[in-house]
């Protein structure tokens, strides 16, 4: 019998094809937007340079100055880029971060936002904005930073060098998995989690062996599209919170640290969660998902374990206690000493184990 669910999909409007930037203009008049600020990191800067070109007359002007974990203090200084050149209008190229100070404009500003992603995050198609300020960041949702247009070209994903596509496709893996075992997860949602599963794992591979190769790159966007309108969907559970943790705690980098825990939860929900972990494997073509979620890792060459992204082993115990102290939900509770066995294991790179 299929379970009562509540089902909300996300009013995002989704462009997808190779070259599909050209069509930027059309999608800004779409908007109603004659003056748009082109958000970008640093080094994506000539990126925003071409939008530019294409946009004419409806760009007003770039930012250049995204950073990780969307500090506030950027953010104003973008909302006076947006005020002094009297703009109307958003369009982030790049990945989680360049999204995410747009996110951060459009909450303070109410202005429509086109985004144009280049990584396989997932952030273009969630309500969720997470900002930090004084060190400490806080996550809200809220329907007003979900971008109004995404435009999903493979061709701006050529250049993002192959191990940091490993790590980025593992991320976006990482949504579809936690969604298959939400405590929202529903007859779409699930549907979507598979085929972007699939998608991600027929293309990975063959993407590290040729990051030039314009068809692995579409299927690989199209799984993140997927995977990402999932996160966006349902919410997440004790992966996206350890993750969280470590990132927080410690510092360690976001897609490479979901890239090494993944196996590892997967391992440890799997006695909670059969049915989800079976459609996980099924997706990845293998008999048990754990044990798939990491050999792919590592046929991928993404970092094996916390170790190696800088993690020291003491900071088990305070990452075990946060974990403990927080409320969140998970297919299974959080137990002490099967945590504290798991991120061990997480931390040496080892393969997942039953704990
Ligand atoms: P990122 O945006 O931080 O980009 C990493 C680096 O790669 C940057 O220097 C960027 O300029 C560069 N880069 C991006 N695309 C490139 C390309 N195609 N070619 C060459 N270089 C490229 O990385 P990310 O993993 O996409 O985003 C991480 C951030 O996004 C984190 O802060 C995370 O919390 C956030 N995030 C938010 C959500 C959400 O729903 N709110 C979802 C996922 C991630």
């Amino acid at each position: 019998m299929i379970a009562p669910f509540t089902y909300a999909a996300a009013p995002a409007r989704v462009v997808f094809g190779p070259g599909r930037l050209a069509e930027l203009p059309g999608e800004l008049d779409r908007l109603g937007i004659r003056r748009a600020l082109l958000l970008t990191t640093p080094e994506q800067a000539p990126l925003a340079a071409r939008a530019a070109e294409l946009a004419g007359p409806r760009a007003g002007g770039a930012f250049d100055g995204a950073t990780m974990h969307t500090p506030t203090a950027v953010t104003e200084t973008a909302l006076l880029h947006v005020e002094q050149l009297g703009c109307d209008g958003l369009v982030a190229l790049g990945g989680g971060s360049t999204i995410g100070l747009s996110k951060a404009l459009a909450l303070r500003t109410g202005l429509p936002q086109v985004a144009v992603p280049t990584t396989y995050a997932g952030s273009e198609m969630t309500p969720i904005l997470g900002e930090t300020a004084d060190g400490r960041k806080v996550t809200q949702r809220s329907s007003k930073v979900l971008p109004n247009t995404v435009i999903y070209d493979a061709e701006l994903t050529l250049s993002l060098p192959p191990l940091l596509s490993a790590v980025s496709g593992m991320n976006a893996l990482a949504h579809a998995v936690e969604a298959l075992y939400a405590r929202e997860a529903n007859p779409v949602t699930s549907l979507m989690a598979e085929e972007g599963i699939r998608a991600l794992v027929s293309n990975l591979p063959g993407l590290a062996a040729a990051p030039a190769d314009l068809i692995v790159r579409t299927g690989a966007l199209y799984g993140a599209w997927l995977c990402g309108t999932c996160l966006g969907a349902v919410g997440m559970a004790l992966h996206h919170k350890v993750c969280h943790v470590l990132g927080g705690t410690f510092g360690l980098q976001h897609a490479q640290t979901h890239a090494a825990v993944l196996p590892h939860i997967a391992g440890y929900n799997a006695p909670a969660a059969p049915e989800a972990m079976g459609r996980v494997a099924r997706a990845l073509g293998v008999p048990d998902a754990p044990g798939g979620l990491f050999a792919l890792a590592r046929q991928l060459g993404t970092p094996a374990g916390l170790r190696e992204l800088g993690m020291s082993e003491d900071g088990i115990e305070p990452t075990i206690r946060e974990l403990m102290a927080d409320a969140y939900w998970n297919p299974r509770p959080p137990e002490p000493d099967a945590l504290r066995a798991m991120l061990r294991r997480a931390w040496l790179g080892e393969p997942p184990g039953e704990h």
